[in-house]
């Protein structure tokens, strides 16, 4: 039964994994090195857990009751009495793997351990743990509170009985689990990244511009979103390391990042978050950039 759960990192993920986890009634220990982090994600769990208030989806109570729920820290030992610990820091497989032997020693052996990483092999981080057997791939999508989705991936060491446990918890969170294989970038990422890519690829090659190819894409193929709008929302340089991982794991030519992505993250327009991307977002309407 999982009743404590850590959760390290209080970035973009690791703020909407706390969210979830105390929404449903656990107790949360939220763990980050860098303290304005902490600060920012607490702000932003209450700001989510109002507009839920509004929209009346909880209610004034559930949402005081679920911040209380969250216990901030920027060590790892809070961690002692946890059954569940979520990684969720940077995508960076040297810090994931410090974090990992780092803390293993300070938990209790029954604790299982899970990571959300979008694209690192489950195996391989299970491999820098004292538990492999307890450790699991638990994707969440962006943002938490709002995508329903969650991946489950195994890597080659991942007990049947790790997988029950972290299945019955995403059910408890109100998500739906769906299992993938420990490859790169899994479902999600391995279908709708290419996707993305190559709406990049026909906007260099010209054959549309960037309205086109986005209202092309929403009115023709009923997507909500257009692929170089959506684009701008994950982030360009997450959209482009997507694609490395994509390219060099599966060695496969059809993964190659388009150059103009490339051209992008070097230009330092990254998107939305830079507030320049495929749009330009300074101004009161989004102007396609080409
Ligand atoms: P982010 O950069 O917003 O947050 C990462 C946080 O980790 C930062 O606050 C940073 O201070 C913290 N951190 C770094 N080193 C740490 C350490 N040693 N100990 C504790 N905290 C540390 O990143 P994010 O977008 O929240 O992504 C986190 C993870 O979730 C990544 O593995 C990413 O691939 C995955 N993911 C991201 C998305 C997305 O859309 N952003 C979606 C699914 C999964």
């Amino acid at each position: 039964m999982v009743e404590h759960i850590g959760v390290i990192g209080a970035g973009q993920m690791g703020n909407g994994i706390a969210h979830v986890c105390a929404l449903a009634g656990h107790q949360v220990y939220l763990m980050d090195v860098n303290e304005p982090a902490l600060e920012k994600a607490l702000a932003t769990v209450a700001k989510n857990l109002n507009r839920q208030v509004t929209k009346g989806k909880i209610s004034q109570a559930d949402a005081e009751a679920t911040v209380a729920r969250i216990h901030t820290a920027t060590t790892m030992k809070v961690f002692a009495e946890c059954d569940l610990v979520i990684e969720a820091a940077s995508e960076n497989e040297g810090v994931k793997r410090r974090i990992l032997t780092e803390l293993c020693p300070l938990l209790k052996p029954s604790c299982l351990l899970a990571s959300n990483t979008s694209s690192i092999s489950i195996t391989r981080l299970g491999a820098a743990t004292d538990r492999p057997e307890k450790f699991i791939g638990m994707h969440f999508m962006n943002p938490v509170p709002v995508m329903s989705l969650v991946e489950l991936i195994r890597g080659i060491a991942t007990a049947e009985e790790t997988y029950g446990v972290v299945r019955e918890l995403a059910l408890a969170l109100g998500k739906v689990p769906v299992s993938a294989e420990d490859f790169p970038a899994f479902i999600v990422n391995r279908i709708l990244l290419p996707m993305i890519n190559e709406a990049v690829y026909t906007l260099y090659e010209g054959v549309g511009s960037v309205d086109a190819i986005d209202t092309a894409m929403r009115l023709g193929a009923n997507h909500p979103m257009g692929p170089l709008e959506l684009a701008d929302f994950i982030g360009l340089d997450v959209c482009l390391s997507v694609m490395q991982v994509l390219h060099e794991g599966l060695a496969d030519t059809k993964y190659r990042p388009c150059p103009l992505l490339v051209k992008y993250v070097e230009a330092g327009w990254l998107g939305r978050k830079t507030n320049k991307g495929f749009y330009d977002y300074s101004g009161p309407k989004p102007m396609p950039t080409r």
